[in-house]
């Protein structure tokens, strides 16, 4: 049973919390140029209740994350509202493809041209588009999933003679670091990889999202063109597991 209280107390922190992301996303946001409406915020919703991730979604949150096929299905029939725009976000093997095509509208973890053609077989049996973003692993860190740097224009030619899959942008997860300046020049090259895809000229490649910044870094991410900054514990509290 759910504590009243505690779960009261913890609806006040996602409202706190939010207003404080807000706040210093618009900020960032002024600091690049750009207007607060230019940068989209996804709540990270990975081990965290559906009566929270409502909790935020009342409180103007309209893109919800999630890592695992599994955990988002398990969620599905208690978030409200049932039609807010979910994307995945975590590593997806190619034998999970149709459980989750109908559930999402983005596939932001896309990091495998087999991955790819399983979206591609999907979409075309239903007769619709998915959009994907190709996650690039940008430290090349052997210990992350995301396509190399070096690979990532091959990787997204060869998809974009797909039917039914669509590129329409970038997403990574650089090395976890304190130093800002580092930071930043993962950003940056995720920046130049994203403008890079778009000489591709392809009618199914068309780089719009730059999905880049988590808790711990999403100004900084912002400052170099994120324009999708997705954020779970910063938003909800530490994750428990
Ligand atoms: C967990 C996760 C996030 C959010 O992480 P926080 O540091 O809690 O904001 C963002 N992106 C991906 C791919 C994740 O797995």
């Amino acid at each position: 049973m759910t504590d009243n209280l505690s779960a009261e107390k913890r609806f006040l922190d996602i409202e706190e919390n939010l207003k404080e992301i807000n706040y210093r996303i618009a900020e960032a946001a002024v600091k690049s140029g750009r207007r607060r409406e230019e940068i989209r915020l996804m709540a990270v919703t990975k081990t965290v209740e559906p009566m929270y991730i409502n909790h935020a979604l009342r409180n103007g949150v309209n893109l919800i994350g999630e890592n695992k096929v599994q955990e988002l299905l398990s969620k599905l029939d208690f978030i409200s509202p049932a039609d807010v725009e979910k994307h995945l976000i975590g590593h997806l093997q190619s034998n999970k493809v149709r459980k989750v095509m109908d559930a999402v509208q983005m596939i932001e973890s896309v990091d495998s041209l087999t991955l790819a053609a399983e979206i591609s077989r999907q979409a075309v049996a239903r007769g619709r588009d998915m959009d994907v973003l190709l996650e690039v692993n940008i430290g090349m860190e052997t210990s992350k999933t995301g396509l190399r740097t070096d690979a990532l224009n091959e990787t997204a030619a060869a998809i974009s003679s797909l039917p039914g899959i669509r590129i329409v942008g970038l997403m990574a997860v650089p090395p976890m670091t304190d130093d800002e300046k580092l930071q930043r020049r993962y950003f940056s090259e995720a920046r130049r990889l994203f403008e890079d895809l778009g000489m591709l000229h392809s009618e199914r490649v068309r780089p719009q999202i730059l999905s880049l910044g988590m808790s711990a870094d999403y100004e900084a991410a912002i400052l170099e063109g994120s324009n999708l900054v997705r954020i779970g514990s910063a938003l909800f509290g530490e994750r428990r597991y």
